[in-house]
């Protein structure tokens, strides 16, 4: 489906939704291409010319409106989220709230855009900073979380007065469509938001290179969202680029270790590990190493996999045969390297053989020559790395390309600060794996990316600066 200037479009062109936990298609929903996306843009830069001049507090309105009906329909995105995206049920409920406070946390944020005026500044002038939206916007968004990052990206896009064309993952078309339902149905006026499902040259093409469109929104691999910047750079679009991480997490000897224990499971397997943020290297200090490593190994052993709709399941399938290969292929070659699996190691029957299962996987005496140590993992399998002192592990820790999020576990509060200071990351959670809050700046440094989103750092993305200078004589 293809949701252009207010209306429901079907086409011929379609596309099969997979479940990856059996591997059933879900539904086959329209695709579109250049000309549809070249219809949406234009219907977003007409319906700008009144969406810019409408009241921030009647824009948020409609955003509060969309908030109400999303949470009537809570589980019902929930279930859709799990089936296309293989997520389990508790994760897919949790994002499905995070997704609604987005909304509501723009809705509300729309009547507060502020400008400046910089008159003492000067005697016979009066100086002003107006703040305006940008203007028609275009945004992608990836698979692993396919409600969360359109509504962090539309809600405070319109809340700044800008419209929207929006591509989704070609994995999880399905959330997309509910949420623009809701959208519909809180009567966001035509044009405002649009929805295009398809081709990603196609559509990204336009995306960066149509001369209406100013910005650019994307969430996804650091391989893509280099070549949009590259894309966009004929038309200078202001570009937002969530891209790749690769976090460590660091657990000095005095640490809560049960504490570290719990953030390993939470930042390793939520999600399945297929997040931005997930931890992807365990640095432990030596004289502690050998024993959390056992613990952990005997937690993690513990945990159930299998389809994500049963309740009691904390890990679901992989998205795709090609990342199941990825994450086995890591392992295999963390064992060529003398890692020792303390548990895992495999690929998971579960209890269906056409689902992408792996299983939870601990690998003990990771060392810097493996893959894992650098690459990407996007899945259950957690290296534990030994380190013996703290300038080491932050040389270590601090990864060439990525910045997106690092952990640090210690009971020593100036150690604590000094990693805050010294982690060379746009997140740091000190003793916190779950930092993600809708009112902080979420976002990398280096290649992770450029631009952030949530809170009053989200509407920024959105808004250009006018300066204005009144000569009063
Ligand atoms: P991806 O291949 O970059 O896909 C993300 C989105 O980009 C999808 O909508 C995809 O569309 C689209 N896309 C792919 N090639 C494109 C092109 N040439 N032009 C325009 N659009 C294109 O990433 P993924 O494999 O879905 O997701 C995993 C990666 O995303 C990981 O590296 C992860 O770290 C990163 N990620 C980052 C964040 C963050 O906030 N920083 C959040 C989530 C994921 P199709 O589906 O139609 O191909
Ligand atoms: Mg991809």
């Amino acid at each position: 489906m293809v949701y252009i200037n207010g209306k429901w479009r079907t086409s011929k062109k379609k596309l099969d939704v997979i479940n990856p936990a059996t591997g059933a298609i879900i539904e086959s929903v329209s695709t579109c291409g250049k000309n549809e996306t070249e219809k949406a843009v234009a219907s977003a830069t007409e319906a700008f010319k009144t969406w810019k001049k409408t009241p921030g507090p009647e824009r948020g309105g409609y955003l509060a409106k969309a908030v109400n009906i999303m949470r009537e329909k809570e589980e019902e995105f929930a279930k859709t989220i799990t089936e296309e995206n293989g997520k389990p049920l508790p994760d897919a409920r949790a994002e499905v709230k995070s997704s609604i406070a987005y909304l509501e946390w723009y809705a509300e944020e729309a009547r507060r855009i502020y400008g400046d005026t910089l008159t003492p500044s000067h005697e016979n002038k009066h100086l002003m900073v107006l703040q305006e939206p940008v203007g028609v916007s275009a945004a992608i968004t990836p698979w692993n979380f396919p409600l969360s990052m359109i509504t962090r990206k539309i809600a405070p896009a319109l809340a700044a007065g800008c419209t929207i064309v929006l591509k989704p993952a070609s994995y999880t078309p399905l959330s997309a469509i509910k949420a623009f339902e809701c959208f519909h149905e809180a009567g966001i006026p035509k044009g405002v938001v649009n929805l295009v499902v398809g081709s990603s040259s196609e559509i990204g093409g336009v995306m960066t290179s149509h001369k209406d469109l100013r910005k650019i929104s994307f969430t996804g691999s650091t391989e893509v969202g280099k070549k949009l910047i590259e894309q966009s750079a004929s038309t200078v679009k202001k570009v937002s680029m969530e891209l790749g991480g690769h976090a460590p997490l660091i657990i000095f000897e005095d640490a809560d270790i049960d504490k570290a224990i719990q953030g390993v499971l939470l930042s390793k397997f939520k999600s399945t590990g297929q997040t931005c943020i997930s931890t992807n290297r365990v640095y432990v200090q030596e004289s502690i190493a050998d024993e959390f490593s056992k613990k952990l190994a005997n937690i993690v052993s513990k945990l159930t996999v299998g389809n994500g709709l049963k309740e009691g399941i904390d890990v679901g399938p992989l998205i795709d045969k090609d990342s199941l290969e990825k994450v086995a292929g890591q392992v295999e070659d963390s064992i060529n390297h003398n890692g020792t699996i303390l548990c895992g190691g495999s690929v998971h029957t579960a209890d269906n053989i056409n689902g992408y299962f792996y299983e939870p996987t601990v690998i003990g005496g990771a060392n810097d020559k493996m893959e894992i140590a650098t690459e990407e993992t996007f899945g259950p399998v957690v290296p534990i790395f030994s380190f013996k002192s703290e300038e080491e592990v932050i040389e270590r820790a601090n990864h060439k390309e990525y910045g997106l999020a690092a952990y640090c576990f210690t009971s020593n509060l100036g150690c604590g600060l000094r990693m805050m200071r010294e982690l060379e990351y746009g997140i740091v959670g000190i003793n916190d794996a779950t930092p993600i809050v809708i009112q902080a700046p979420f976002g990398g440094v280096k290649e992770s990316g450029m631009g952030k989103e949530g809170g009053k750092y989200g509407l920024d993305s959105y808004l250009n600066e006018k300066y204005v200078s009144i000569d009063m004589n």
